[in-house]
């Protein structure tokens, strides 16, 4: 058999493997934890922390190709691993989107040739940096270069002094401040590319986060229009293609109330924003990091059926205090409900349980039973 191997053991590894051992691969988690999501459903677990050497030998020993599920498994390990084996996505572009500062001057240099700039920004490395920040970048929110993700490691800051506080409570680790902008909504843009420089880009999803957290993603999204989405996919094409990136890509936007289009982030694996294309595309994004990895043809991206996906926190098992199992026979008698759950045992409240795809014929159709099961489930929508 052929081995897959994945460093990090979330659901997106589970998923992962899912799709890879579909397709007859065999597939190997490297994760601490030996009772998460991914090391449940994985043929091998190497229960190890991410940069221990014996595992990693063993991983890249075992494994015709390695990916990552996780975005902030170190640059080195990787790099590393790629002395033994086929790394996708590589260290190089891992780097870039593992940090803010990077990932925003990369973002620049590619707007230059495809229109679509990050935002307005600046570096913050010391407390003694901040006094040159331009009045126009105000109020805005400051974010740690590194690690960050659900919104955290982000303030919201309207002067210096705010800046100031701000920078002082994240211990003085590296920062970009960020001119807040007006949003009109919010869009991401998956994409993959083959060892063989070929490229496909994924239907643009739109996407409604709740506190920092991704709560709906809706394809075809109801905001969106044509043109704004040929340019972002125009620009996501263009940016896996500057890092000469391998493996599955997404690449968050804001469209901006005049309608411009901004670049965000990206993160270097599938994405909870692409869990639609499991149930909604020919081919899922799991699938197609297989694909990626193998260095087999890339799948078609098409989507067979408007979808919207609604992420499952741990806060709908509670009742008050009490905890019980949601009615998911009640949401599984809608029509075109595909539940997924990543068999974490503590339904902690914000923590991501799973999530619930609903297709239709048309995107009311999904959008109907989103509400449906949103009523089931008391989700206020
Ligand atoms: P993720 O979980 O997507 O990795 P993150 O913690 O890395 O999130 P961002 O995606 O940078 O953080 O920001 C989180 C959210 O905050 C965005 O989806 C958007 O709603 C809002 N936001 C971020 N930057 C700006 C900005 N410059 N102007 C207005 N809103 C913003
Ligand atoms: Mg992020
Ligand atoms: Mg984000």
């Amino acid at each position: 058999a052929t081995w897959l191997g994945v460093m990090g053991g979330g659901q997106l590894g589970r998923m992962f493997a899912h799709a890879a051992q579909s397709m007859g691969f065999k597939v190997a988690v490297l994760e601490a934890d030996a009772d998460c999501p991914a090391g449940q459903v994985a043929d091998r677990l190497l229960a190890a922390p991410y940069d221990d050497a014996r595992a990693l030998a063993e991983l890249g020993g075992l494994c015709a190709a390695v990916t990552t599920e996780f975005e902030n498994v170190s640059a080195q390990s990787l790099a590393t691993l790629a002395g033994q084996t086929f790394v996708a996505p590589a260290a190089s572009g891992v780097s870039i989107a593992q940090d803010r500062t990077a990932e925003k001057a990369f973002f620049t240099e590619c707007g230059s040739r495809s229109g679509v700039l990050p935002a307005p920004h600046f570096v913050i490395n010391s407390e003694a940096d901040i006094a040159a920040i331009g009045g126009d970048l105000l109020p805005g929110i400051l974010k740690t270069a590194r690690m960050g993700y659900d919104g955290k490691g982000q303030v919201r800051v309207r002067t210096l002094d705010e800046v100031r506080a701000a920078f002082a409570d994240m211990k003085g680790v590296t920062c970009v401040l960020e001119k807040m902008l007006p949003l009109a909504y919010e869009v991401s843009v998956l994409v993959a590319r083959g060892d063989d420089g070929q490229a496909v880009v994924y239907p643009i999803a739109e996407n409604v986060h709740r506190d920092g957290v991704l709560f709906t993603t809706t394809v075809p999204g109801p905001n969106i229009k044509q043109d704004a989405a040929v340019r972002a996919q125009q620009a996501a094409l263009q940016i896996i293609e500057g890092m000469h990136y391998v493996g599955v890509l997404c690449i968050e936007f804001f469209v901006l109330q005049d309608g411009s289009l901004v670049v965000n982030e990206m993160a270097p694996r599938p994405h909870n924003s692409g869990h639609y294309t499991i149930d909604a595309c020919v081919t899922s994004q799991f699938e197609q990091q297989a694909r990626a990895m193998a260095r087999l043809p890339l799948g078609d991206t098409r989507q067979h059926s408007p979808a919207v996906m609604l992420n499952i926190l741990g806060d709908v098992w509670y009742e008050g205090e009490s905890v019980r199992e949601p009615a998911w026979d009640q949401v599984l008698a809608l029509p075109g409900a595909h539940l997924h759950l990543y068999g974490k045992a503590e339904a902690r409240r914000g923590r991501k349980m799973g999530h619930v795809t609903f297709t239709g014929a048309t995107i009311e159709d999904a959008q109907k039973q989103l509400a449906a099961a949103c009523a089931i489930l008391g989700i206020a929508l």
